[in-house]
């Protein structure tokens, strides 16, 4: 049997997992984001989500001072170093904004994933305070995720159509 204490320290750590997680958000974002030229809606879609995305960091940064915590840095760092290579790493491709576009889809599987299991925690838990908060970042993870997938077919074939007549269609 779990004391209370060591169930705490549970929440906090998928908190901590989740500021890291968000701040890897932020720096994948940005790498798409210096990249992108040719995609305008993209571009806009990628700034709204980042600006949620700093509204969910906030969130998190309450929750943990409800908690008398705060959220630790290191892992922060690490992160966001992966998620600008991982960024990076779809450079290399000629469809570079086809593969973002998946990766950010499955990036906000994880994420809806993790406020899924965060919320679970609270609830059992009792730590109401923190539910509405988590509750509103999952809810602009699932919005995104829907436009995301919403918006595929027309990037996809805007792809196309940009490599038939030879412009720039890879960013
Ligand atoms: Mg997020
Ligand atoms: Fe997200």
């Amino acid at each position: 049997m779990l004391t209370s204490e060591e169930t705490r320290d549970i929440f906090i750590i998928g908190l901590r997992n989740a500021h890291a997680m968000e701040n890897q958000a932020l720096s994948v974002i940005d790498t798409q984001l210096s990249r992108l030229e040719s995609y305008p809606e993209m571009i806009t879609l990628l700034q709204q989500h980042r600006r949620e995305t700093e509204g969910q960091i906030a969130r998190l940064d309450q929750i943990f001072e409800g908690l008398g915590e705060s959220a630790s840095t290191f892992k922060d760092t690490a992160m966001s170093a992966m998620g600008s290579l991982q960024a990076m790493g779809h450079a290399l491709a000629g469809d570079e904004i086809l593969k973002n576009h998946m990766a950010d889809y499955m990036f906000e599987h994880f994420e809806i994933a993790a406020y899924t299991s965060l919320i679970t925690m609270a609830q059992s838990m009792g730590h109401t305070a923190a539910l509405p908060l988590l509750q509103q970042n999952l809810d602009e993870e699932r919005r995104f995720q829907q436009m995301l997938i919403d918006g595929l077919p027309g990037v996809t074939e805007k792809f196309l159509q940009r490599l038939e007549t030879g412009q720039k269609a890879d960013v």
